[in-house]
């Protein structure tokens, strides 16, 4: 009895981990890039140009006092690059 219990729990665990490997070949990879930004927010030279808020002031316990927005110093995305028509869809669904 104990046994036929364990089989099955297996089978059942098995049928998800298809599952899953199934998902995830089927959704695009995500496109982002090293800096945390989406690939639509770097040029074609890969700069991006996002806004970052940096951190300008610090207390004694190094916790940021004040912010100052500033592009992002990333130079080359880095991330994924999906299909061309995947990258226009991203950018649909960003706006
Ligand atoms: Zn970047
Ligand atoms: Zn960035």
């Amino acid at each position: 009895m104990r046994t036929r219990h364990e089989r099955k729990v297996e089978l059942i665990s098995a049928e998800g981990e298809k599952q899953r490997a199934l998902q995830a070949a089927n959704r695009p990879p995500e496109a982002i890039c090293g800096c945390t930004h989406h690939l639509a927010k770097h040029d074609k030279q890969g700069k991006c140009h996002e806004v970052v808020q940096t951190p300008t002031a610090w207390d004694g316990d190094k916790k940021p006092l004040s912010y100052e927005a500033r592009p992002c110093n990333c130079q080359q995305y880095i991330g994924p690059r999906p299909l061309e028509t995947l990258y226009a869809e991203d950018i649909v669904d960003l706006s």
